[in-house]
Order: C-alpha cells, then sequence, then structure tokens
C-alpha cells in the first residue's frame, strides 16, 4: 500500500518525571526516588504516532537552543519524522513538562510553554510546501492558535483534510473551527466549546451538530473507556472501546487522533477509521508512557486479527 502522507503542526516538549514519596510541602527539600525523562507535547504525540504506524510524516514546530531541543529532533529523527521545518528558538527553552508522581500516584505538573509559544504564521507559512504535499495536516492548540488556522488555510486550499484536536478548548476560535474537516474533542474539551454535559447519546449527537453548526464537517468525540461517537453528514455511530486491561491512560487521545488521520489517509472510510484509531488506543493504554506506548501497524494488525 501507498504511504499515507501527514503533517503535523504543534508541540514538542520535554517531561520530566520526578518519583517522590510524597508530593513536597512549600519550602520543602525532598530526596526523590527516581527521574525520568520522555517526550511529549500533544504534537509531537502525534507525530510519533503516526509515524509509527507507518505513514511519512512531517513536523513543524518549535523547540529551543538547548540540549532538551537538540535531543528531541534526535528523536524524532529517529522515528523517520522529517524535522526540516523544527525551529530552534533563541531566546526560549524548550518546552518542558516537570511532573511529580508520589507513591499513591497522585501528581503534581508544571508545563512551560517555552519556544512553543513562539510557533507561529510565518513559521507555518515557510513550511507550506509539506502541508500542500500532504494528505491530512493536523493541529493541536498548545501552540498558538493562529499558527493553527494559517496551516488550515494553507491545507483547505489546497484540498487537503483538516484535523483538529480542539485541546486546550478555550484556544478554540470560530474561524479555526470554520476551517475544520475532522475535529476529535474529549468529553471535557466538547462540554468546554459547547456548553453541553455529555451523559448520553442524545447529549453527544447534540454538542457534535453544535460543532457542525459552526462548519466542523465531521466529528469523533472520544469518551475514554466509553469508546467514541463519530458524528457526519450521514449520520452517528457509537463504536465501544476495544476492552483491554488499562495502565496508563496518557497520550490515549493523541494515538487516536494520529490513527484516525492515517486511516483516512489511506481512504478508508470515517468509521473504519474511527474503528482502527480505537485499536490503536486501545493498545497505548496497555502500556506505561505516553510515545513509548504508542503501536506499530503489525502490532494493530495483530490486534484485530
Ligand atoms: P484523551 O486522552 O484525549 O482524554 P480519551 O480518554 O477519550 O482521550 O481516550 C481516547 C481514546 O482512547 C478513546 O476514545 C478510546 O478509544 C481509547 N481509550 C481510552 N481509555 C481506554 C480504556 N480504558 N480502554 C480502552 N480504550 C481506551
Amino acid at each position: 500500500m501507498k504511504q499515507s502522507r501527514i503533517c503535523v503542526v504543534g508541540s514538542a516538549n520535554i517531561d520530566l518525571t520526578f518519583r517522590t514519596p510524597r508530593l513536597p510541602q512549600p519550602g520543602e527539600t525532598l530526596a526523590g526516588h527516581a527521574l525520568h525523562q520522555g517526550m511529549g507535547g500533544k504534537g509531537a504525540n502525534q507525530a510519533v504516532a503516526a509515524a509509527r504506524l507507518g505513514a511519512s510524516v512531517a513536523f513543524i514546530a518549535r523547540v529551543g537552543n538547548d540540549a532538551f531541543g537538540k535531543s528531541a529532533i534526535e528523536a524524532y529523527q529517529a522515528e523517520n519524522i522529517q524535522t526540516s521545518c523544527i525551529r530552534q528558538s533563541v531566546d526560549q527553552p524548550t518546552g518542558t513538562a516537570a511532573i511529580m508522581v508520589d507513591d499513591n500516584a497522585e501528581n503534581c505538573i508544571i508545563v512551560v510553554a517555552g519556544a512553543n509559544a513562539e510557533l507561529n504564521a510565518e513559521d507555518v507559512k515557510g513550511a507550506s510546501s509539506l502541508m500542500t504535499n500532504s494528505q491530512v495536516v493536523l493541529c493541536q492548540l498548545e501552540t498558538p492558535v493562529d499558527a493553527a488556522v494559517e496551516a488550515f488555510r494553507i491545507a483547505r486550499a489546497a484540498n487537503v483534510l483538516t484535523v483538529l484536536t480542539p485541546a486546550p478548548a478555550e484556544r478554540v476560535t470560530a474561524e479555526l473551527l470554520s476551517l475544520c474537516d475532522v475535529c476529535v474533542p474529549n468529553k471535557t474539551e466538547i462540554t468546554a466549546m459547547t456548553g453541553q454535559t455529555i451523559e448520553t447519546e442524545a447529549d453527544a449527537l447534540r454538542a457534535a451538530e453544535r460543532l457542525r453548526d459552526r462548519g466542523v464537517k465531521r466529528v469523533a468525540l472520544t469518551m475514554g473507556g466509553d469508546g467514541v461517537f463519530v458524528v457526519d453528514e450521514t449520520g452517528s455511530t457509537h463504536i465501544p472501546a476495544v476492552r483491554v486491561k488499562a495502565v496508563d491512560t496518557t497520550g490515549a487521545g493523541d494515538a487516536f487522533t494520529a490513527a484516525l488521520a492515517v486511516s483516512l489517509a489511506e481512504g478508508m472510510s470515517f468509521v473504519e477509521s474511527a474503528r482502527r484509531a480505537s485499536a490503536v488506543a486501545a493498545i497505548s493504554v496497555t502500556r506505561i508512557g505516553t510515545q513509548t506506548a504508542f503501536p506499530t501497524m503489525s502490532e494493530v494488525n495483530q490486534l484485530s486479527r
């Protein structure tokens, strides 16, 4: 099969996870058990998830001119992600999350956006050929919305499918939704965007239709262990989650969205794409970690056999 081509515009972070017996009090110094350095940021997560599934992936992002930025770029290259349009900011560090997790799995997190906050419409314009050569452009909103709007404008003008993870939801604008072919919110995000709380299937349909009224063509509402609810002009379908023993659900939404994009690029229908994306996300929740948990396509095919 021909390799699908995906362009991701978004955030790149380093996650530093500190394991401690308990969370520190203000002013206190605690000895931790362990430190783990991982890769994160929704943009990078989606780029890595799509690349693992065999897609040809280009990533448009910003990191700092520092050791974290260098190691992030090297890690993406090791996943065969095209990094020529990742700029290194001069004055800002690579986006970093400090995550403290205690022995009861309670956590405290500080995220500094750093270079992510400098990704702008000019960066995106400079990379327009990457988008026009792709089948799908994927955006999230941990980087400025102007960059996402520019990416979707370029994609739409070239007939390239636009897919949005609307997180954080407060950054979503009317213009962005009007340029969005596929929107993939979770329950919290769709409620923030539409004011509709989600208890029943009727609520999910009402919320999705509100997004469609604002210009979104198709909605895939992810509902954790309750699966996904997909809505397009032909109607709505609830796809139950694949039953697995979940051990770590971080990054599940990113695995789902990347797999949805890859499947749509391969020409699968919206419902079939959401089904395969559910399988990809289900595998990712059975493993610890975020990017380390994303499966390859052969692992996904084994599950569906
Ligand atoms: P987010 O990570 O953005 O909050 P969700 O929690 O809705 O997103 O998860 C995204 C998708 O991951 C779900 O639609 C589902 O397909 C899959 N998933 C999440 N949790 C589980 C689970 N416990 N069992 C199986 N699949 C899951």
